[in-house]
Protein backbone atom coordinates (compact mmCIF):
# COMPACT_ATOMS: atom_id res chain seq x y z
CA UNK A 1 0.00 0.00 0.00
CA UNK A 2 1.81 3.56 -0.35
CA UNK A 3 1.42 5.92 2.16
CA UNK A 4 1.56 9.37 1.71
CA UNK A 5 4.47 11.16 3.92
CA UNK A 6 4.00 15.00 5.12
CA UNK A 7 6.76 16.21 7.48
CA UNK A 8 4.11 17.35 10.01
CA UNK A 9 1.01 15.36 10.89
CA UNK A 10 -1.39 17.08 13.44
CA UNK A 11 -4.20 15.02 14.80
CA UNK A 12 -7.18 17.61 15.87
CA UNK A 13 -8.70 20.38 14.81
CA UNK A 14 -9.86 22.54 17.46
CA UNK A 15 -7.76 25.72 17.99
CA UNK A 16 -4.48 23.86 19.20
CA UNK A 17 -4.45 21.90 16.21
CA UNK A 18 -5.29 24.57 13.88
CA UNK A 19 -3.03 27.35 15.25
CA UNK A 20 -0.35 25.26 15.11
CA UNK A 21 -1.39 23.91 12.05
CA UNK A 22 -1.09 27.55 10.22
CA UNK A 23 2.07 28.33 11.49
CA UNK A 24 4.15 25.19 10.70
CA UNK A 25 2.69 25.47 6.95
CA UNK A 26 3.53 29.29 6.93
CA UNK A 27 7.22 28.01 7.69
CA UNK A 28 7.18 26.46 4.41
CA UNK A 29 6.29 22.96 6.20
CA UNK A 30 4.32 19.98 4.34
CA UNK A 31 1.54 19.63 7.06
CA UNK A 32 -1.48 17.59 7.47
CA UNK A 33 -4.24 18.12 9.47
CA UNK A 34 -6.22 15.55 10.64
CA UNK A 35 -9.87 16.14 12.12
CA UNK A 36 -12.50 13.35 13.36
CA UNK A 37 -15.89 15.04 12.82
CA UNK A 38 -17.06 16.82 9.63
CA UNK A 39 -16.12 20.17 8.14
CA UNK A 40 -18.54 22.94 10.70
CA UNK A 41 -18.74 20.30 13.82
CA UNK A 42 -20.64 21.63 16.95
CA UNK A 43 -18.34 21.94 19.88
CA UNK A 44 -19.69 21.93 23.33
CA UNK A 45 -17.88 25.31 24.90
CA UNK A 46 -19.43 28.62 25.76
CA UNK A 47 -17.17 30.08 23.20
CA UNK A 48 -16.00 33.58 25.81
CA UNK A 49 -12.88 34.52 24.85
CA UNK A 50 -10.54 37.63 25.69
CA UNK A 51 -9.47 39.82 23.06
CA UNK A 52 -5.97 38.53 23.52
CA UNK A 53 -7.04 35.77 20.93
CA UNK A 54 -6.27 38.45 18.25
CA UNK A 55 -2.65 38.49 19.32
CA UNK A 56 -2.26 35.29 17.03
CA UNK A 57 -4.79 36.93 14.09
CA UNK A 58 -7.20 39.35 14.18
CA UNK A 59 -11.40 37.44 14.37
CA UNK A 60 -13.56 38.70 11.62
CA UNK A 61 -16.65 40.09 12.77
CA UNK A 62 -18.95 37.42 11.87
CA UNK A 63 -17.03 35.05 13.73
CA UNK A 64 -16.91 36.85 16.68
CA UNK A 65 -20.98 37.83 17.24
CA UNK A 66 -21.18 39.74 20.65
CA UNK A 67 -18.28 41.84 22.50
CA UNK A 68 -18.58 41.45 25.86
CA UNK A 69 -17.42 44.68 27.86
CA UNK A 70 -18.32 43.31 31.63
CA UNK A 71 -18.90 40.26 34.14
CA UNK A 72 -22.10 39.41 36.59
CA UNK A 73 -21.05 37.53 39.61
CA UNK A 74 -24.15 36.04 41.19
CA UNK A 75 -23.95 34.51 44.21
CA UNK A 76 -26.83 33.43 46.92
CA UNK A 77 -26.77 35.93 49.67
CA UNK A 78 -25.46 39.14 47.58
CA UNK A 79 -27.46 38.07 44.20
CA UNK A 80 -26.62 39.73 41.32
CA UNK A 81 -23.21 41.89 41.24
CA UNK A 82 -22.13 43.47 38.22
CA UNK A 83 -19.05 44.77 36.71
CA UNK A 84 -17.65 46.78 33.87
CA UNK A 85 -14.35 46.16 31.83
CA UNK A 86 -12.50 49.36 32.12
CA UNK A 87 -9.91 49.80 28.86
CA UNK A 88 -9.80 47.69 25.42
CA UNK A 89 -7.81 44.89 27.04
CA UNK A 90 -10.54 43.97 29.51
CA UNK A 91 -12.53 43.07 26.38
CA UNK A 92 -13.46 40.08 25.22
CA UNK A 93 -15.92 38.42 22.29
CA UNK A 94 -18.64 35.43 22.80
CA UNK A 95 -18.73 33.12 19.58
CA UNK A 96 -19.82 29.93 18.57
CA UNK A 97 -17.33 27.35 17.90
CA UNK A 98 -18.67 25.75 14.82
CA UNK A 99 -17.59 29.57 13.19
CA UNK A 100 -14.72 29.80 15.09
CA UNK A 101 -12.95 26.64 14.55
CA UNK A 102 -13.73 26.55 10.67
CA UNK A 103 -12.38 30.21 10.69
CA UNK A 104 -9.20 28.60 12.09
CA UNK A 105 -8.83 25.63 9.96
CA UNK A 106 -8.98 28.01 6.72
CA UNK A 107 -6.61 30.06 8.38
CA UNK A 108 -4.56 26.89 8.28
CA UNK A 109 -5.33 25.92 4.49
CA UNK A 110 -4.93 29.16 3.12
CA UNK A 111 -1.45 28.87 4.78
CA UNK A 112 -0.83 25.73 2.95
CA UNK A 113 -2.03 23.01 4.94
CA UNK A 114 -3.55 20.12 4.12
CA UNK A 115 -6.83 19.65 5.95
CA UNK A 116 -8.77 15.92 5.62
CA UNK A 117 -12.46 15.99 7.66
CA UNK A 118 -13.62 12.79 8.92
CA UNK A 119 -10.41 11.44 9.27
CA UNK A 120 -10.31 9.41 12.77
CA UNK A 121 -6.52 8.73 13.77
CA UNK A 122 -6.92 5.07 15.42
CA UNK A 123 -3.23 4.58 16.62
CA UNK A 124 0.24 5.70 16.10
CA UNK A 125 2.72 3.63 14.95
CA UNK A 126 6.50 4.54 16.36
CA UNK A 127 8.47 2.35 13.47
CA UNK A 128 11.62 2.78 13.51
CA UNK A 129 14.41 5.99 14.18
CA UNK A 130 12.78 7.77 10.95
CA UNK A 131 9.02 7.00 10.62
CA UNK A 132 6.02 7.37 12.57
CA UNK A 133 2.64 6.25 10.78
CA UNK A 134 -0.60 7.51 11.49
CA UNK A 135 -2.88 4.30 11.31
CA UNK A 136 -6.29 5.06 10.04
CA UNK A 137 -8.12 5.20 6.25
CA UNK A 138 -5.52 5.62 4.79
CA UNK A 139 -2.18 5.57 7.15
CA UNK A 140 0.27 8.37 6.70
CA UNK A 141 3.95 8.79 7.38
CA UNK A 142 5.19 11.50 9.26
CA UNK A 143 8.52 12.70 11.09
CA UNK A 144 6.83 14.55 13.91
CA UNK A 145 3.39 14.35 15.30
CA UNK A 146 1.44 17.00 17.32
CA UNK A 147 -1.44 15.42 19.05
CA UNK A 148 -4.39 17.98 19.81
CA UNK A 149 -6.84 15.52 20.15
CA UNK A 150 -8.57 17.56 23.06
CA UNK A 151 -10.36 14.87 25.90
CA UNK A 152 -11.14 12.59 22.75
CA UNK A 153 -8.06 11.26 22.02
CA UNK A 154 -7.17 9.54 25.32
CA UNK A 155 -6.81 6.17 23.55
CA UNK A 156 -4.22 7.67 21.28
CA UNK A 157 -2.71 9.39 23.84
CA UNK A 158 -2.08 6.42 26.16
CA UNK A 159 -0.82 4.36 23.38
CA UNK A 160 2.28 6.24 22.64
CA UNK A 161 2.84 6.53 26.50
CA UNK A 162 1.94 9.84 27.25
CA UNK A 163 -0.55 10.44 30.71
CA UNK A 164 -3.74 11.88 30.03
CA UNK A 165 -5.07 15.37 32.50
CA UNK A 166 -7.46 14.20 34.77
CA UNK A 167 -10.89 16.17 34.05
CA UNK A 168 -13.94 17.18 35.03
CA UNK A 169 -17.36 18.12 33.07
CA UNK A 170 -19.50 20.99 31.54
CA UNK A 171 -22.88 20.54 30.28
CA UNK A 172 -24.50 22.95 28.05
CA UNK A 173 -27.15 23.96 25.71
CA UNK A 174 -27.49 27.23 23.23
CA UNK A 175 -31.21 28.42 23.95
CA UNK A 176 -32.24 31.30 21.10
CA UNK A 177 -33.52 34.31 22.28
CA UNK A 178 -33.98 37.11 20.21
CA UNK A 179 -31.19 40.01 20.22
CA UNK A 180 -33.50 42.80 21.82
CA UNK A 181 -34.73 40.56 24.14
CA UNK A 182 -31.27 39.30 25.01
CA UNK A 183 -29.40 42.68 25.04
CA UNK A 184 -32.15 43.67 28.62
CA UNK A 185 -31.27 39.87 29.87
CA UNK A 186 -27.84 39.34 29.62
CA UNK A 187 -26.94 42.75 27.95
CA UNK A 188 -22.94 42.62 26.70
CA UNK A 189 -21.80 40.27 30.07
CA UNK A 190 -20.93 37.14 30.78
CA UNK A 191 -22.67 35.68 33.59
CA UNK A 192 -20.65 33.42 35.98
CA UNK A 193 -23.57 32.07 38.81
CA UNK A 194 -21.58 30.73 42.54
CA UNK A 195 -23.38 28.43 44.22
CA UNK A 196 -23.18 24.86 45.85
CA UNK A 197 -26.22 24.37 45.47
CA UNK A 198 -26.23 24.03 41.81
CA UNK A 199 -23.31 21.91 41.43
CA UNK A 200 -20.71 20.51 43.41
CA UNK A 201 -17.77 22.97 42.13
CA UNK A 202 -20.56 24.96 42.79
CA UNK A 203 -20.21 27.11 38.80
CA UNK A 204 -22.94 27.54 36.56
CA UNK A 205 -23.06 30.40 32.91
CA UNK A 206 -24.73 32.44 30.90
CA UNK A 207 -22.54 33.16 27.88
CA UNK A 208 -24.48 35.98 25.51
CA UNK A 209 -24.35 35.29 21.73
CA UNK A 210 -26.32 37.53 18.74
CA UNK A 211 -29.40 36.01 19.23
CA UNK A 212 -28.94 32.84 21.64
CA UNK A 213 -27.06 32.06 24.93
CA UNK A 214 -25.12 29.39 25.83
CA UNK A 215 -26.21 27.92 29.68
CA UNK A 216 -24.23 25.12 31.53
CA UNK A 217 -22.54 24.02 34.53
CA UNK A 218 -19.63 22.33 35.23
CA UNK A 219 -17.90 20.05 38.02
CA UNK A 220 -16.45 16.96 38.61
CA UNK A 221 -20.05 14.87 38.58
CA UNK A 222 -21.59 17.49 36.97
CA UNK A 223 -25.03 15.63 35.12
CA UNK A 224 -27.89 16.23 33.79
CA UNK A 225 -30.12 17.06 36.65
CA UNK A 226 -27.40 19.63 38.06
CA UNK A 227 -28.09 20.83 34.50
CA UNK A 228 -32.12 20.82 34.33
CA UNK A 229 -32.43 22.14 38.28
CA UNK A 230 -30.16 25.18 37.22
CA UNK A 231 -32.35 26.36 34.45
CA UNK A 232 -34.68 26.76 37.08
CA UNK A 233 -32.46 28.85 38.78
CA UNK A 234 -34.06 31.86 40.85
CA UNK A 235 -31.34 34.74 38.90
CA UNK A 236 -31.87 32.90 35.75
CA UNK A 237 -35.09 30.92 35.09
CA UNK A 238 -36.92 34.24 33.72
CA UNK A 239 -34.07 34.97 31.21
CA UNK A 240 -34.95 31.84 29.31
CA UNK A 241 -38.56 31.51 29.86
CA UNK A 242 -40.49 30.77 26.27
CA UNK A 243 -37.01 30.40 24.20
CA UNK A 244 -35.84 27.08 22.86
CA UNK A 245 -32.80 25.22 22.71
CA UNK A 246 -31.01 25.04 19.82
CA UNK A 247 -30.36 21.85 17.93
CA UNK A 248 -26.53 20.98 16.64
CA UNK A 249 -25.80 17.55 15.09
CA UNK A 250 -29.59 16.18 16.61
CA UNK A 251 -29.02 17.03 19.99
CA UNK A 252 -29.98 19.99 21.84
CA UNK A 253 -27.73 19.13 25.59
CA UNK A 254 -24.24 18.49 25.13
CA UNK A 255 -21.54 17.03 27.60
CA UNK A 256 -17.94 17.50 27.49
CA UNK A 257 -14.45 17.44 29.54
CA UNK A 258 -12.80 20.26 30.44
CA UNK A 259 -9.28 19.41 31.96
CA UNK A 260 -8.33 20.29 35.40
CA UNK A 261 -4.17 19.94 35.42
CA UNK A 262 -1.38 20.43 33.40
CA UNK A 263 0.14 16.85 32.32
CA UNK A 264 3.65 16.24 33.45
CA UNK A 265 5.57 15.36 30.29
CA UNK A 266 3.40 16.42 27.19
CA UNK A 267 6.12 15.40 24.92
CA UNK A 268 8.18 12.27 23.77
CA UNK A 269 10.52 11.33 20.82
CA UNK A 270 9.00 12.46 17.09
CA UNK A 271 5.69 13.71 19.68
CA UNK A 272 4.70 16.76 21.49
CA UNK A 273 1.04 17.22 22.98
CA UNK A 274 -0.66 20.64 22.77
CA UNK A 275 -4.00 21.97 24.20
CA UNK A 276 -6.49 20.30 25.94
CA UNK A 277 -4.98 17.39 25.47
CA UNK A 278 -2.01 18.78 27.38
CA UNK A 279 -4.21 19.88 30.18
CA UNK A 280 -3.40 23.71 29.88
CA UNK A 281 -7.33 25.15 30.31
CA UNK A 282 -7.13 27.14 33.23
CA UNK A 283 -9.47 26.29 36.04
CA UNK A 284 -10.70 29.32 37.36
CA UNK A 285 -13.27 30.15 35.05
CA UNK A 286 -12.28 27.21 33.07
CA UNK A 287 -11.28 28.72 29.79
CA UNK A 288 -8.95 26.49 27.48
CA UNK A 289 -8.94 28.13 24.01
CA UNK A 290 -6.40 30.59 24.69
CA UNK A 291 -4.05 28.04 26.31
CA UNK A 292 -5.06 26.20 23.34
CA UNK A 293 -3.55 27.95 20.74
CA UNK A 294 -0.36 29.50 22.49
CA UNK A 295 0.32 26.04 23.40
CA UNK A 296 -0.28 25.08 19.50
CA UNK A 297 1.91 27.99 18.75
CA UNK A 298 4.94 27.20 20.72
CA UNK A 299 4.79 23.46 19.25
CA UNK A 300 5.19 24.29 15.85
CA UNK A 301 7.70 26.91 16.57
CA UNK A 302 9.49 24.01 18.05
CA UNK A 303 8.51 21.72 15.24
CA UNK A 304 10.32 23.80 12.58
CA UNK A 305 13.46 24.56 15.02
CA UNK A 306 13.89 20.29 14.96
CA UNK A 307 12.89 19.98 11.26
CA UNK A 308 16.23 22.36 10.94
CA UNK A 309 18.33 20.67 13.06
CA UNK A 310 17.02 17.14 11.88
CA UNK A 311 16.41 16.05 15.62
CA UNK A 312 13.20 15.10 16.63
CA UNK A 313 14.17 13.39 19.90
CA UNK A 314 13.06 13.66 23.22
CA UNK A 315 15.88 15.69 24.43
CA UNK A 316 15.29 18.55 21.80
CA UNK A 317 11.38 17.94 22.02
CA UNK A 318 11.75 19.10 25.42
CA UNK A 319 12.40 22.54 24.78
CA UNK A 320 8.07 22.66 23.31
CA UNK A 321 7.75 21.64 27.49
CA UNK A 322 10.53 24.60 28.58
CA UNK A 323 8.97 27.21 26.68
CA UNK A 324 5.19 25.75 27.89
CA UNK A 325 6.19 26.24 31.65
CA UNK A 326 7.72 29.87 30.63
CA UNK A 327 5.11 31.24 29.02
CA UNK A 328 1.84 29.56 30.12
CA UNK A 329 2.80 27.97 33.78
CA UNK A 330 5.07 29.97 35.58
CA UNK A 331 3.22 33.29 35.64
CA UNK A 332 -0.69 32.35 34.90
CA UNK A 333 -1.44 28.23 35.78
CA UNK A 334 0.34 28.10 38.77
CA UNK A 335 -1.89 30.65 40.45
CA UNK A 336 -4.25 29.59 38.65
CA UNK A 337 -3.85 26.36 40.52
CA UNK A 338 -3.94 28.29 43.57
CA UNK A 339 -6.56 30.49 43.19
CA UNK A 340 -8.79 27.37 41.82
CA UNK A 341 -7.94 25.43 45.16
CA UNK A 342 -9.19 28.27 47.09
CA UNK A 343 -12.24 28.83 45.61
CA UNK A 344 -13.29 25.00 44.43
CA UNK A 345 -11.97 23.27 48.01
CA UNK A 346 -12.13 25.10 50.64
CA UNK A 347 -16.17 24.39 51.15
CA UNK A 348 -16.35 28.83 51.11
CA UNK A 349 -16.49 29.29 47.02
CA UNK A 350 -19.49 31.50 47.40
CA UNK A 351 -18.45 33.54 50.92
CA UNK A 352 -15.01 34.36 49.02
CA UNK A 353 -16.52 35.53 45.80
CA UNK A 354 -19.16 37.77 48.13
CA UNK A 355 -15.95 39.44 50.09
CA UNK A 356 -13.89 39.86 47.19
CA UNK A 357 -16.75 41.67 45.46
CA UNK A 358 -17.63 43.51 48.62
CA UNK A 359 -13.73 44.89 48.46
CA UNK A 360 -13.80 45.89 44.65
CA UNK A 361 -15.98 48.71 45.63
CA UNK A 362 -13.68 51.24 46.94
CA UNK A 363 -10.62 49.53 46.20
CA UNK A 364 -9.61 50.08 42.81
CA UNK A 365 -6.83 47.88 42.34
CA UNK A 366 -8.61 45.25 43.83
CA UNK A 367 -11.56 45.83 41.14
CA UNK A 368 -8.99 45.52 38.19
CA UNK A 369 -7.62 42.04 39.33
CA UNK A 370 -11.12 40.84 39.20
CA UNK A 371 -12.07 41.91 35.78
CA UNK A 372 -8.37 40.51 34.60
CA UNK A 373 -9.86 36.97 36.08
CA UNK A 374 -11.90 37.22 33.39
CA UNK A 375 -9.96 38.97 30.50
CA UNK A 376 -6.53 37.65 31.28
CA UNK A 377 -5.73 41.37 31.26
CA UNK A 378 -3.25 40.86 34.13
CA UNK A 379 -1.38 37.27 34.88
CA UNK A 380 -2.63 34.63 37.44
CA UNK A 381 0.32 35.63 39.71
CA UNK A 382 -0.02 39.54 39.38
CA UNK A 383 -3.85 38.41 40.74
CA UNK A 384 -2.67 36.28 43.58
CA UNK A 385 -0.26 38.52 45.04
CA UNK A 386 -3.37 41.36 44.82
CA UNK A 387 -5.87 38.84 46.77
CA UNK A 388 -2.74 37.77 49.05
CA UNK A 389 -1.90 41.40 49.54
CA UNK A 390 -5.36 41.80 50.94
CA UNK A 391 -6.01 38.32 52.70
CA UNK A 392 -6.88 39.71 56.28
CA UNK A 393 -9.21 42.29 55.28
CA UNK A 394 -11.02 39.30 52.82
CA UNK A 395 -11.18 36.97 55.95
CA UNK A 396 -12.46 40.13 58.02
CA UNK A 397 -15.12 40.33 55.35
CA UNK A 398 -15.84 36.91 55.12
CA UNK A 399 -16.51 36.93 59.29
CA UNK A 400 -13.71 36.00 61.34
CA UNK A 401 -15.01 31.93 61.86
CA UNK A 402 -15.24 31.95 58.62
CA UNK A 403 -12.42 33.25 57.72
CA UNK A 404 -10.48 30.93 60.34
CA UNK A 405 -11.78 28.09 58.68
CA UNK A 406 -10.35 28.85 55.29
CA UNK A 407 -6.81 29.18 56.84
CA UNK A 408 -5.90 25.10 55.93
CA UNK A 409 -6.65 25.82 52.47
CA UNK A 410 -5.06 28.98 52.27
CA UNK A 411 -2.23 27.24 53.28
CA UNK A 412 -2.35 24.30 51.45
CA UNK A 413 -2.84 27.01 48.12
CA UNK A 414 0.12 28.92 49.27
CA UNK A 415 1.99 25.83 48.72
CA UNK A 416 0.98 24.92 45.41
C1 LIG B 1 -18.86 23.12 28.47
C2 LIG B 1 -17.57 23.78 28.13
C3 LIG B 1 -17.49 25.18 28.10
C4 LIG B 1 -16.29 25.80 27.78
N1 LIG B 1 -16.25 27.16 27.67
C5 LIG B 1 -15.10 27.80 27.34
C6 LIG B 1 -15.06 29.21 27.15
O1 LIG B 1 -16.05 29.92 27.27
N2 LIG B 1 -13.86 29.78 26.83
C7 LIG B 1 -12.72 29.04 26.68
O2 LIG B 1 -11.65 29.61 26.41
N3 LIG B 1 -12.75 27.69 26.82
C8 LIG B 1 -13.90 27.06 27.13
N4 LIG B 1 -13.92 25.69 27.23
C9 LIG B 1 -12.68 24.93 27.01
C10 LIG B 1 -12.37 24.83 25.52
O3 LIG B 1 -13.47 24.30 24.84
C11 LIG B 1 -11.16 23.94 25.30
O4 LIG B 1 -10.13 24.31 26.18
C12 LIG B 1 -10.64 24.04 23.85
O5 LIG B 1 -11.60 23.59 22.95
C13 LIG B 1 -9.36 23.21 23.68
O6 LIG B 1 -8.98 23.21 22.33
P1 LIG B 1 -8.20 21.95 21.70
O7 LIG B 1 -7.88 22.34 20.31
O8 LIG B 1 -7.14 21.53 22.61
O9 LIG B 1 -9.29 20.76 21.73
P2 LIG B 1 -10.70 20.62 21.02
O10 LIG B 1 -11.31 21.93 20.78
O11 LIG B 1 -11.45 19.65 21.86
O12 LIG B 1 -10.38 19.98 19.62
C14 LIG B 1 -9.90 18.66 19.51
C15 LIG B 1 -10.29 18.12 18.14
O13 LIG B 1 -9.64 16.86 17.96
C16 LIG B 1 -10.52 16.02 17.23
N5 LIG B 1 -10.12 14.62 17.50
C17 LIG B 1 -10.17 13.95 18.68
N6 LIG B 1 -9.70 12.70 18.52
C18 LIG B 1 -9.34 12.58 17.22
C19 LIG B 1 -8.79 11.50 16.44
N7 LIG B 1 -8.48 10.32 17.00
N8 LIG B 1 -8.55 11.72 15.12
C20 LIG B 1 -8.82 12.92 14.54
N9 LIG B 1 -9.34 13.97 15.24
C21 LIG B 1 -9.60 13.81 16.56
C22 LIG B 1 -11.90 16.37 17.81
O14 LIG B 1 -12.92 16.00 16.91
C23 LIG B 1 -11.79 17.87 18.01
O15 LIG B 1 -12.29 18.61 16.93
C24 LIG B 1 -15.13 25.03 27.53
C25 LIG B 1 -15.20 23.63 27.55
C26 LIG B 1 -16.41 23.02 27.84
C27 LIG B 1 -16.48 21.51 27.83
Amino acid sequence: MIIVSFELVIIGGGPAGATAAKIAAEGGIKVLLLEAAEEGRYKCCAGGIPVSNEEFTPIPHNVKEREITGGVLVTPSSGVMQFEAIGEKNRGYCMFRTDFDKFLIDLARDAGAQVEYNYFAKHIEIRNSKNIIVKGIPDFETKCVILATGLGGARLQRGVGIEVPPMINGIQAEFEIPENQLNESFGNKIWEFFDHNIVDHGVGWAFPKLNAVSIGVLGPNAKLSHFNSFLKYKYLKDKITNSEMLNFGGRKIWAAPIPDRIINKPYREKIMVVGDACGVADPVLYEGIYQARLSGKIAAQVFLQAYEAEDFSDNFLSRYHKQLLNLLYDDNLKFAYKIHELLYHSGYLEEIIDAVYALTKNDTEMRQAVTALFSGSQTRREIWKVMMSRKWRLMRKMGVRTGLKLLPTLLKAIRI
